[in-house]
């Protein structure tokens, strides 16, 4: 009878055993990364109790604050090279279209970086939103860069269509500024998500009309160049000429200030594949007077890139692992799709 209950008693405890041990194995696996599903179940791998927790360290300089600024010119040399201006130089008004997305930083941070090699820049960056992004703001307002920040959202008639004349809007309210605000100089047109050689600002400061050079990554033919031939533009090379008279790329042609001054009624139309072809085109210029640059046109210094769409990234879910780290301080700088929802 005795010999029984201790027999009853080991295998009560061996099941026992067994349960902790399914419990503790169970618990793991929650939390390892599931690749075949592409989702993350735990995305906090603490450290061990053997290493001693790091001390949170205070940033090393204020945590900037949610300033707004728009229509902000600043003019602080704050990194090495970035806004610097030399007397007697043309200079370059740079308008950057953009829009709020998962990249949207990333590929202004790759603009900012190309140009604070560049002196005697006017980075006028204009997003396509009803909402300035405090993310963007910021930024600018970090880099050191002259920049002018603005705002204006695409109306909405071409929001609905499929295939919409993007950056349209926001160009065209750069455009504005720069009628109101230059007075020489040269007007170029970067797109954000583009690759940009330092060399072609150095050649299109000295526009006199309109200056244009090839662009690379564009349709099959992995490029959009005029034709050049003994200094002078003969014609197009372009996957697309449909009826264009100016078949080239946005990023592909520069124009003097003064000569757009001049021309108080060029503007850029809402009409997707021709909106260089129609501002070109309203400013009147002849194919003869286009002036070829990178070399006649045997360089490619701006480059079409494209980068790859992100999801908004998932909320951090905090445990006691990640309360009073660096890692609320992360989750403000990560995108977590549009802050208002606009009806299409
Ligand atoms: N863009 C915009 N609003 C939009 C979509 C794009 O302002 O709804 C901007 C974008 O940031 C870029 C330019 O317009 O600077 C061209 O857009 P995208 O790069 O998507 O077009 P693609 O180069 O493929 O023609
Ligand atoms: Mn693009």
């Amino acid at each position: 009878m005795v010999r029984g209950g201790n027999q009853r008693l080991v295998i009560s405890w061996l099941v026992a055993l067994v349960l902790v041990l399914l419990v503790v194995l169970a618990t793991r696996n929650s939390a390892r990364r599931d690749d075949d599903g592409g989702q993350v179940r735990s995305a906090v791998r603490a450290l061990s109790a053997v290493q001693r927790p790091l001390p949170v360290q205070p940033p090393a300089q204020p945590h900037p604050q949610n300033v707004l600024q728009t229509q902000h010119v600043s003019l602080v040399n704050g990194r090495c090279g970035s806004g610097k201006w030399v007397e007697g130089l043309p200079p370059l008004y740079i308008i950057t279209p953009t829009y709020p997305r998962a990249e949207q930083v990333p590929e202004l941070t790759r603009t900012a970086q190309t140009l604070m090699n560049v002196p005697n820049v006017v980075w006028i960056v204009s997003e396509d939103s009803t909402v300035a992004s405090t993310s963007v703001v910021q930024y600018l307002n970090e880099s050191g860069l002259n920049t002018v920040y603005l705002h204006v959202q695409m109306p909405s008639r071409y929001k609905k269509v499929g295939n919409k004349p993007r950056g349209v809007a926001n160009r065209m309210a750069g455009l504005n500024w720069v009628r109101e605000n230059a007075k020489d100089g040269v007007l170029y047109f970067a797109d954000d998500d583009n690759t940009y050689d330092i060399r072609i600002f150095e050649q299109i400061r000295w526009t006199r009309k309109v200056s244009m050079f090839p662009v690379g990554l564009v349709t099959k033919l992995g490029v959009s160049t005029p034709i050049v031939k003994e200094g002078k533009v003969v014609g197009f090379y372009d996957g697309w000429i449909a009826k264009r008279t100016f078949p080239v790329d946005m990023a592909g042609f520069a124009v003097n200030v003064q000569y757009l001054l001049e021309r108080p009624l060029a503007s850029m139309p809402y009409k997707v594949g021709y909106e260089e072809d129609g501002f070109i085109k309203s400013l009147g210029i002849k194919a003869s007077e286009i002036e070829p640059l990178a070399f006649n046109c045997t360089k490619i210094w701006v480059w079409h890139t494209q980068t790859k769409k992100n999801e908004p990234a998932k909320p951090i879910n905090h445990t006691i692992a990640t309360l009073g780290t660096n890692l609320k301080i992360i989750s403000e700088q990560l995108w977590k799709g549009p802050a208002i929802k606009t009806k299409s």
